[in-house]
């Protein structure tokens, strides 16, 4: 049986990843389930799914979570704090580990998981955003092995040949095609975007996640994210990862080769598919997503972004371009300007303007051990909350 922990349980692709688990009761053992603040999410997914851990990142929510299982008489033990994530990450027992936090919060069980040698199930993109260089170093000292997620890069990872890691050109690949739907307003001019409510944000043609990623796939951040990550994982840089729209997100992302090659993977846009990969990887398992039905999909459509109307997709490019830090302001900027925005404290157009001002206020330093990061982040997360404040 094939342990497992699932960091940000109760979220979108926490549910999926029980789900897909759940179809699998032969294979995989759930050890650990964690969450931020909501304890009848944990508690119910508790009694489903029996762990040995629960981890509660609020102090609070861990002692009222602690009484519910007491009184249900179900015996699992409730951990909190940073320090409770860390431990579910990284302990004996663990073999996969589900990184599903959203934000940089996730960045230090992530990398905890990493040391240790598990295999990271990576949908926690902006872990890797923040910490690039660090974390694909914990993957090698640390023996751990990355399947991504982020259904871009798990669609790259299978079209992708075994032996990736020596090299894209030595390889024969010329460039990673990442497609993006486009999001909510893909056709909105910049005057109509103005005035878009979260509501309207976090409505998604084609996915249904969590708010945050939700508003990052409607500034378009959430592709800037990708490149970088996909910088990352593929070893390459960003001149050879191109973002291509594609509003029916049935293309999940293409590998173009040396030969003229261009290999897709398509599917119906379903984290499961992504998350049962990456579980059973290098086998297949069922994951309950439904089979792709071409006629009914009957078109498929290519447009390039407009990096004027998608400026956060600029300033991510950018920011990884400038490499060191900036990467890790870009996203600290980023978590706090969405979050404004989803609390009606910032107008979307506005999202990018607070990133990039904070961004040519902070100065990129390179060569960042973890503390310098964490400071870098707290840093470019007070700086854009002034912005905000001084704007209102
Ligand atoms: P979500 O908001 O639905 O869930 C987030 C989870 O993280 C919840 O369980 C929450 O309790 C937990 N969490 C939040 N803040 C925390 C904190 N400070 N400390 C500890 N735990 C905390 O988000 P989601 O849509 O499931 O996305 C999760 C991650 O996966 C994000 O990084 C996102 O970019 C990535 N991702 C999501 C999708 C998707 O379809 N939802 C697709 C690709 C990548
Ligand atoms: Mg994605």
């Amino acid at each position: 049986m094939i342990g497992v922990t699932v960091l940000g349980a109760t979220g979108s692709i926490g549910i999926s990843t029980l789900d897909v688990v759940a179809r699998h009761p032969d294979k995989y053992r759930i050890v650990a389930l964690t969450a931020n603040r909501d304890v009848e999410g944990l508690y119910r997914q508790c009694r489903q799914h029996a762990p040995e851990y629960a981890v509660m990142a609020d102090g609070d929510a861990a002692c009222r979570l602690e009484r519910r299982l007491k009184d249900a008489g179900l015996s699992i033990d409730v951990l909190t704090g940073v320090e409770g994530l860390e431990h579910v990450a990284s302990m004996a027992g663990v073999d996969y580990v589900m990184a599903a936090i959203v934000g940089a919060a996730g960045l230090l069980p992530t990398l905890a998981a990493a040391r240790a040698g598990k295999r990271v199930l990576l949908a926690n993109k902006e872990a890797l955003v923040v910490s690039g260089a660090l974390f694909m170093q914990a993957v090698e000292q640390g023996g751990a092995e990355i399947l991504p997620i982020d259904s871009e890069h798990n669609a790259v990872f299978q079209c992708m040949p075994a032996d990736f890691r020596r090299g894209l050109e030595r390889v024969g690949v010329s460039r990673i095609l990442l497609t993006a739907s486009g999001g909510p307003f893909r056709t909105l001019s910049l005057d109509q975007l103005r005035d878009v409510t979260p509501d309207q944000a976090c409505a998604h043609p084609n996915w249904e996640m969590g708010r945050k990623i939700s508003v990052d796939s409607a500034t378009m951040m959430n592709k800037g994210l990708e490149v970088i990550e996909a910088c990352w994982l593929f070893h390459t840089t960003p001149d050879r990862i191109k973002v291509v729209l594609h509003p029916q997100s049935v293309i999940h992302s293409m590998v173009a080769y040396a030969d003229g090659s261009v290999l897709a993977q398509l599917g119906n846009p379903d984290m499961r598919t992504p998350i049962a990969h990456a579980l059973a990887w290098p086998e297949r398992i069922e994951s309950g997503v439904a089979p792709l039905d071409l006629f009914e999909v009957a078109r498929l459509d290519f447009e390039p972004p407009s990096l004027e109307r998608f400026a956060c997709l600029r300033l991510a490019y950018e920011a990884i371009e400038a490499g060191g830090t900036s990467p890790a302001i870009l996203n600290a900027a980023n978590e706090i300007a969405v979050a404004a925005f989803l609390r009606g404290k910032l107008g979307f157009t506005d999202i990018p303007w607070v990133i990039g001002s904070v961004l040519e206020t902070l100065p990129g330093r390179h060569d960042a051990d973890l503390e310098t990061l964490l400071a870098v982040d707290g840093e470019a997360r007070r700086r854009a909350e002034q912005l905000i404040r001084e704007r209102v």
